[in-house]
C-alpha cells in the first residue's frame, strides 16, 4: 500500500491518534504549523476534496463533525479548518485530509 495515510489507518505507520469514528481518523500532524495541528482523514481512501463524489455527502459531513470534535477535545473556541486540494493548492499527501489548526492567531487572507 503506497498511500501514507492509508498505512496510518491500517496501523502500519504510527500516529498520535486524537479521535476515531466509524468513518474518520484524527491524528497529530508530524510537522505542526500551530500549537494544535490535527489532521482529520476518511478511513477510506479519497484523493482530495476534488475527488469526492456526490455519493460521499455523508462522509463529508462526518469529516466536518470530526473536525468539530477535535476542536472540542482540544478546547479550542477559535480554530481554522483547511483542506488543500491539488498540488498547486499545497496538497502534498494525496489522501483527503482536513487540517484543524488552533492556539495562535491566523492571517486572512492566507498566504
Ligand atoms: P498537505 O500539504 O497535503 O495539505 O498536508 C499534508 C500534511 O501531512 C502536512 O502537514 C505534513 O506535515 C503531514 N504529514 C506528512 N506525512 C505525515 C506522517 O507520516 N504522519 C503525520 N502524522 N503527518 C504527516
Ligand atoms: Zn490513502
Amino acid at each position: 500500500m503506497a498511500c501514507i495515510f492509508c498505512r496510518i489507518v491500517a496501523g502500519e505507520i504510527p500516529a498520535k491518534k486524537v479521535l476515531e469514528t466509524d468513518a474518520a481518523l484524527a491524528f497529530e500532524d508530524l510537522a505542526p504549523q500551530a500549537p494544535t495541528h490535527v489532521l482529520v482523514i476518511p478511513k477510506r481512501h479519497v484523493e482530495s476534496v476534488g475527488g469526492l463524489g456526490d455519493e460521499d455527502a455523508a462522509l463529508s459531513g462526518k469529516l466536518l463533525l470530526a473536525a468539530r470534535d477535535v476542536a472540542r477535545a482540544k478546547k479550542l473556541t477559535d480554530f481554522r479548518v483547511v483542506a488543500n486540494s491539488g498540488a498547486g493548492a499545497g496538497q502534498s499527501v494525496f489522501h483527503l485530509h482536513l487540517h484543524v489548526l488552533g492556539g495562535r492567531p491566523f492571517d486572512w487572507p492566507p498566504g
